[in-house]
């Protein structure tokens, strides 16, 4: 096996691991350890050159640096990308290597689940190094965590927007009803809201209705849904210059990671659609949080976690008063937010 390491500026360690023998090729990146040892998930996908695949685990460390940083975790920001096609190409073989290549960095980033990784996977990680997290003899499947955080998150926005965090008789429209949108929708539901909800995957879409009610829509229709509050709980990119026109919503809140296209422009669009936007990373972070909470001093605390999660409801408010203050959108009221509690991080913990 070679772990190579790849000089990126702003980060504090990229490597490059290769073993041939195991057909392993992949890239963790460290973004940031201020505030702690680096979190993330190992994702596993079919990229169609290196270069891809470098810029992706970037882009992600980054962005698990700033959701750990607003949700006050001492967490760092890390990552890690395997190439290769999930449902194909997983060997033993090949998570032992990738368990070697993240002993190899000595605890500086812990590993957890990702988009093509599981459980079972990750216990065959678990063999090499103890540096991993999420397994069911730790704190187990985030999503229903993530939703809780989401849901919370969803009672600061409407009280921002309707002046009462109450959801009860608000109409939702979910995009992806899966293992977060699926439990968000049993969550809200439970409290009170009226659904409408889209999938690809035909079948969750009817178990959900079935379960809750919601009335079904195509996954273009559902954009145009007049609701309150329109959640994103699929894919990234989904908010961009072809649909943020077609909304018909109060508020945007939702679990799918970069929700926006392009931070800046749709940022702004939602804005001035006059359209309240729950910055990702912010109300997302209910999965990180629980995992996070496996590094307490007396190990996982499940009344800890919970107490965490139901504070994403703080860091929105903070967000939305950051971004009445500043005249800024709220996508960019969430990295002034966490670069602030960075600061105050390296000021706690000077650097060598
Ligand atoms: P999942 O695969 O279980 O669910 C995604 C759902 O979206 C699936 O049901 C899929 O059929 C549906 N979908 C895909 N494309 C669609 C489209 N174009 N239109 C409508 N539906 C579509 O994944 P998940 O774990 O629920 O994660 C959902 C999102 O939340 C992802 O963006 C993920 O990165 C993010 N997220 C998840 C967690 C977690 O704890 N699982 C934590 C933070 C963020």
């Amino acid at each position: 096996m070679e772990i190579r390491p790849v000089a990126v500026p702003g980060y504090e360690r990229v490597v490059r691991v290769s073993d041939p023998d195991a057909r392993l090729l992949a890239f963790i990146a460290v973004h940031d350890t201020t505030l702690g040892p680096s979190l993330g998930g190992m994702r596993m996908w079919p990229y169609r050159a290196e270069e891809e695949a470098l810029t992706d685990v970037l882009r992600l460390a980054r962005g698990m640096t700033y959701k750990s940083a607003v949700a006050e975790m001492a967490l760092g920001g890390g990552k890690a990308v395997v190439i290769g096609d999930g449902r194909r190409q997983k060997t033993e073989a090949l998570f032992l290597s990738m368990g070697r290549a993240i002993e190899s960095l000595g605890g500086r980033y812990l590993t957890a689940e990702d988009v093509g990784v599981n459980e079972r996977d990750l216990e065959i990680v678990r063999r090499e190094t103890r540096w991993v997290t999420g397994l069911a003899s730790g704190s187990g499947n985030p999503s229903p965590f993530t939703a809780r955080g989401g849901l919370f998150g969803m009672r600061a926005c409407a009280e921002e927007v309707f002046g009462s965090p109450s959801l009860r008789g608000l109409r939702v429209a979910i995009h992806g009803v899966g293992a977060v949108g699926g439990a968000l929708a049993q969550l809200l539901h439970a409290e009170g809201a009226r659904l409408v909800v889209a999938d690809i995957d035909a079948e969750k879409a009817q178990a959900i209705a079935r379960e809750t009610g919601a009335e079904i829509v195509s996954d273009e229709a559902i954009f145009e849904a007049p609701c309150d509050l329109f959640s994103p709980n699929a894919l990234g990119g989904v908010l961009n210059d072809r649909t943020i026109p077609r909304l018909r919503c109060r508020i945007v809140a939702g679990c799918a990671n970069n929700q926006l296209l392009d931070e800046t422009r749709d940022g702004a669009a939602l804005r001035d659609r006059g359209i309240l936007y729950a910055p990702d990373f912010v109300i997302n972070a209910g999965g990180i949080i629980n995992v996070g909470c496996e590094l307490l001093p007396g190990g996982y605390d499940g009344q800890e976690s919970t107490r965490r999660i139901d504070r994403i409801a703080d860091h929105l408010r903070e967000v939305f008063r950051i971004g009445r203050a500043e005249g800024i959108p709220n996508a960019a009221a969430a990295l002034r937010l966490a670069e602030r509690r960075l600061a105050e991080g390296r000021k706690r913990r000077p650097k060598a």
